[in-house]
């Protein structure tokens, strides 16, 4: 028998979530059943849609329910098997939650190779948030080589690939990010054309002067006011793939729309959302791409990683949402 510690949903937050939105319980888990495998968890992903998860409310996935082992994807070793796709020893990625061990069927489950990039980046940039900046940025957003792109949340997991896979198609990239340090990282290290800080204010002042005629592409991570001035400084024909609207997603009471949501007329430009699971079929695709531009330099990898224990999650979590990571944010067990 193995024991394990977890993190349940205890209530829904409202706002940031708190303390006594989780639980830290031990379990023991069954014995193996036929066709199943035991892994034990190395990595925990963090990600802004679990603050989403726990909303009671019709969206992509079920809301995740009281007193459930909180939903995570995760990098673990199996560590016993009676599954024949699965040998003892294999390193996997799966949604195990937030807990030190788990049974798994093996459905989702997929191995991944530590010799081209260790755990971590499997859930970064080889991971959902480089599929996500992959398809958002080439299929929904249609990248074309000279486009200048925007691109927020910027050094972030999904952002600071999604800048560098636009460097490489050829577009001028531009980051929006919190803080000098962060701005600094995107076009000094990253290859990012222009940062614009967006806590030192007047954001669409900033972007006007880094590209004074507009943008063709912008890949909206965080909504709100920063959508509002990226809405202001299209460029005819202009895409604007909705990734993300982290900004948001603590509010209590829905936002107010975005105010210059007439540009799309008068630019005769385009929104829209996405969700990358509906890629799934093609993550393979994505993945080599995301391997090769790895291999040749094009793009580096950020993961933030906390080390720690799954009580810890909680306080990881919302680090994503004041902004206190840089990169995949990763917790380690
Ligand atoms: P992340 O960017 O690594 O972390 C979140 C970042 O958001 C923080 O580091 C912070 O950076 C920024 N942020 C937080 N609150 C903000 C606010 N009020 N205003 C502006 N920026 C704020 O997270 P991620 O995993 O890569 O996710 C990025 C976005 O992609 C999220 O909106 C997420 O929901 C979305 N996403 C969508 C899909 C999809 O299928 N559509 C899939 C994966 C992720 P600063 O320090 O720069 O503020």
């Amino acid at each position: 028998m193995t024991k394990t510690q977890q993190v349940r949903l205890a209530e829904r937050p409202t706002g940031l979530p708190t303390a006594d939105t989780w639980t830290v319980t031990t379990t023991e888990l069954p014995e193996l059943g036929a066709g199943e495998i035991l892994v034990k968890i190395s990595f925990i992903s963090l990600d802004p849609a679990m603050r989403g998860w726990l909303n009671d409310v019709r969206s992509y996935l079920p809301p995740v329910g009281i007193g459930e082992v909180m939903r995570a994807l995760d990098i673990a070793t199996v560590i016993e098997s009676t599954h024949p796709d699965f040998a003892v020893g294999d390193t996997v990625s799966g949604t195990f939650g937030v807990t030190e061990y788990a049974i798994s069927n093996g459905r989702g489950v997929q191995r991944v190779d530590l010799s081209l990039a260790p755990g971590p980046t499997w859930l970064g940039a080889l991971g959902i948030p480089g599929m996500t900046a992959y398809f958002g940025l080439l299929e929904v957003g249609k990248l074309r080589a000279g486009d200048t792109v925007l691109v927020s949340a910027a050094a972030g997991a999904v952002g600071s690939v999604a800048g560098q896979i636009a460097k490489a198609e050829g577009a001028t990239v531009i980051g929006i990010a919190g803080g000098a340090e962060k701005c600094r990282m995107l076009t000094e290290e990253l290859g990012f054309d222009a940062a614009i800080d967006y806590r030192a204010g007047d954001v669409l002042r900033q972007l006007r002067t880094v590209a004074p005629d507009g943008i063709d592409l912008y890949f909206d991570n965080v909504g709100g006011e920063i959508l509002d001035a990226a809405l202001a400084n299209l460029r005819r024909g202009a895409r604007i793939v909705l990734c993300g609207a982290i900004s948001a997603y603590n509010e209590q009471k829905p936002p107010p729309g975005p105010s210059r949501y007439m540009s799309l007329l008068v630019f005769r430009a385009s929104m829209t959302g996405f969700v990358v699971f509906d890629y799934a079929d093609r993550y393979p695709e994505a993945g080599a791409r995301l391997a090769q531009w790895l291999a040749d330099g094009r793009l580096q990898t950020r993961e933030h990683i906390v080390e720690g224990d799954v009580s810890q999650f909680g306080d990881t979590l919302n680090m994503l949402f004041s902004g206190a990571n840089t990169g995949k944010l990763v917790l380690a067990i």
